[in-house]
Order: C-alpha cells, then structure tokens, then sequence
C-alpha cells in the first residue's frame, strides 16, 4: 500500500477493484467524529480517549480535530505519541502500576495526572511526582454487567481508597477518584453503584474529591438487536453525581476506549476455503484482529461481498468459522450465521471493529499482515 493516501467511497469499491489477498481494515474517519462529537455533546464533563484500545495515529489525529482534547496513556511509548500529536491535550496516566523509569518519563514529559491503587505505588508516586499534581484512587466493586471485569486487575476496596485518598491529599496532592466498570458495559446501573461509593469514599475519607473519572466501559454495537445506550447512561452519570454528592459532585471526565472508536472500523476477511462445504476458514482469526471475540463475545453485524462487489443475500445457514492459523483455538465464539450462497474469495465483513483489533493483531503462523484503507462510508 505505500504511502498512498486514496481514500474509496466505501468497502466494496476496494474490495471489488483491488480483490486484496490479506484482511482490511476500513476507517470511516467521518464516523469516528462523528461518534466523538456525541460523546463530548452528551457527557457531562470531561471527555479523554484511552489510547490502548486503537492507538492509530490517523485515529488519534481525527479525534483531536473532532475536539477530544484528553488523553489516558498507559506507558512511555502512548505518552510520547500523544505528546507528538496532541500537544496541547491533557494525559492522564492511568495504568496504576508502573515502573520509577516510567514514572520519572511521564513526569518529563509534563504529565501531572496519575492513578493509584496501592500504597506500594502511592509511594512511589510520592517520592518522583512533583506535589501539585493530580493523583486519582482507582476504586472497584464486586458489580457485573460488563462483557468482562477489569476489577479483577486493578482497584482497591472502598475502605483502602478512603485511606489512599487521606494519604494523597495529606501530602499536597490534588485528590481524585477513578474506576472502570468493566470493558463493554451494557448495564448502566453499574456506573450507578460506582457513582454512590465514590461520594462513600469521599465521606470516609473526609476529603473532596476535585474530580471524578467514570472510565471507560461504554459499550460498542455488537449484536445487531442491541443498540448501546450511550445517551441514558450519560444522562444516569449526571444525575447520580448530583444525588451522591449532593448537589456539589467533582468534576466528572470519561475515558472511553471501545465506545468512541469501535463504530468507525469495518473488517473484511477472505474465505480461504470452505471445508468440504462444512467449515469456513478465514484469512483473520483470533491471532489476527478478531483476538477479542472469544473474551467479548461475537459481533452480528456482519455481511459477505463477493468478490466482483456484490452482497450476498441468500437465506443464512449456521456456520463454524476458523481463522487462519494452525491453532485449535483460532476459532469464532459459536456458530455463526452467513448467507447460503457463501463461496471461496468471498469477503465477510464485520462492523463494530475499531476496538481492540488492530492494536493486538499478531504475526503468529506468518498471518496477521493486516491493511487499513480509508473510506468515506462504510455501508458497503
Ligand atoms: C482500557 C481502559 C479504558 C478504556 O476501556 P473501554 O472499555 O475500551 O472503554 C479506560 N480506562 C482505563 C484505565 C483502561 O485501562
């Protein structure tokens, strides 16, 4: 692909006029604003992107002139993207484990925003940060309602972030709270429960917090009979804030990875064969860009592109779908539906991909040589 800058009118103008042998990915820049402008419209506060889940730099570039102006970084490499392509944009460092080397970068770097979940990295913070900046307690529950819990991780209890709050404030630091209500939230009760310990917290610990990040978890379109309910979560964020703290809640900020940017990623694999009519076998797997659809679940959305560009449309049959590699595990969750008429060299496309996707596609088994092609649309 070069440097070429072409941009098509959608999927299958490329896939019809350059029949690609390897999976593409489509970027719809004009969707990515567009979704971004949503959330800065609706969230009632400030709202960052989490770098990890697509650090792309065309997709960093167009949300920044969309107006995202915030930024969590989980390492040296992410901050020194952002600080190249975001120079004004605040960076919030929110892995809250992290090496004195990466500490003492990030505060080099300017960074003046950082996360904690311990006392053993409190105190690091401490002894390299200058007072002054921003630390925010990562707090977790034991609350379901998202496609996996990243609680299971990172957080500390109510009780221990009443006393990391204490110690954070004591030693001149600006006090924040964070949490993570799991990645794919469906439930907005959820941020509900998160919302009210935050202010129990805040109680316990006899200290205000200056503001409050309900973190990502906003989740993205997968199943095509469940449509996110980003709007009612945004609007349930606001008014528990005002009732948990009542009436004077901390400034709130989000960062959501998945929800901002899986909508403007479309991906089309080739079917490299169909198993004596039985099996699929994709040339993108869960080595590939489809690594998240065993822990997340499978996406629906999905439709086939034969190759001269035409849909197909015949009635669907119940499918087993394999990615390329030799592993046994590289295989789709379940069984998936696609039209009867389905043949070798035809593309199945899949929506809701921009999260997760091509940042963890690997090389294993010499697969994994993965494009991305702009479009201005991305209904094929
Ligand atoms: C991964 C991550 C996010 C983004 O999560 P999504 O579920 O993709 O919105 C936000 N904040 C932190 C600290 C994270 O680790």
């Amino acid at each position: 692909m070069g440097l070429s800058k072409t941009i098509w009118a959608n999927p299958s103008e490329f896939l019809r006029t350059q029949q690609p042998v390897d999976p593409v990915m489509f970027f719809a820049p004009a969707v990515l604003q567009s979704t971004a402008r949503r959330f800065i419209d609706g969230f009632p506060g400030l709202v960052t992107y989490a770098v990890k889940s697509n650090p792309d730099e065309m997709v960093i570039q167009n949300l920044v002139a969309a107006g995202i102006a915030g930024f969590d970084v989980a390492s040296p490499a992410e901050i020194e993207m952002i600080a190249r392509l975001a120079p004004t944009a605040a960076m919030h460092y929110h892995n809250p484990v992290r090496a004195r080397h990466e500490i003492a970068y990030a505060v080099s770097m300017g960074v003046t925003s950082y996360s904690v979940d311990s006392h053993s990295e409190l105190k690091k913070l401490i002894e390299i940060v200058p007072a002054g900046a921003e630390i925010s307690v990562r707090f977790k529950l034991p609350v379901s309602g998202a496609a996996y819990n990243f609680g299971a991780k990172f957080g500390a209890t109510v009780d221990k972030a009443a006393e990391l709050l204490r110690v954070v404030a004591d030693n001149g630091y600006v006090a924040s709270l964070t949490f993570h209500p799991g990645t794919q939230c469906t439930d907005p009760m959820a941020w509900d429960a998160y919302i009210r310990a935050a202010a129990e917290i805040c109680r316990i610990a006899g200290v205000t917090a200056r503001r409050l990040n309900v973190g990502g978890g906003f989740p993205s379109h997968r199943l095509s009979d469940q449509l996110p309910q980003i709007d009612a979560i945004f609007e349930l964020i606001g008014r528990v804030a005002d009732e948990a703290f009542e009436g004077t809640p901390p400034a709130l900020v989000c960062e959501p990875g998945r929800g901002l940017v899986a909508e403007s990623f479309t991906l089309a694999a080739q079917v490299k064969g169909l198993r004596d009519d039985e099996h699929v076998f994709l040339n993108d797997g869960t080595y590939g860009s489809l690594d998240e659809l065993p822990l997340a679940g499978m996406i629906d959305r999905l439709s086939v592109v034969a190759p001269d560009g035409q849909r197909r449309f015949a009635a669907p049959e119940p499918r087993i779908i394999f990615g390329p590699t030799c592993d046994s595990v590289d295989r789709l969750p379940g069984e998936v539906l696609l039209p009867g008429d389905l043949a070798e060299g035809d593309y199945v496309l899949i929506s809701g991909m921009g999260a997760y996707s091509t940042a963890t596609n690997t090389r294993f088994n010499g697969f994994g040589a993965l494009a991305i092609e702009t479009v201005m649309r991305l209904d094929a």
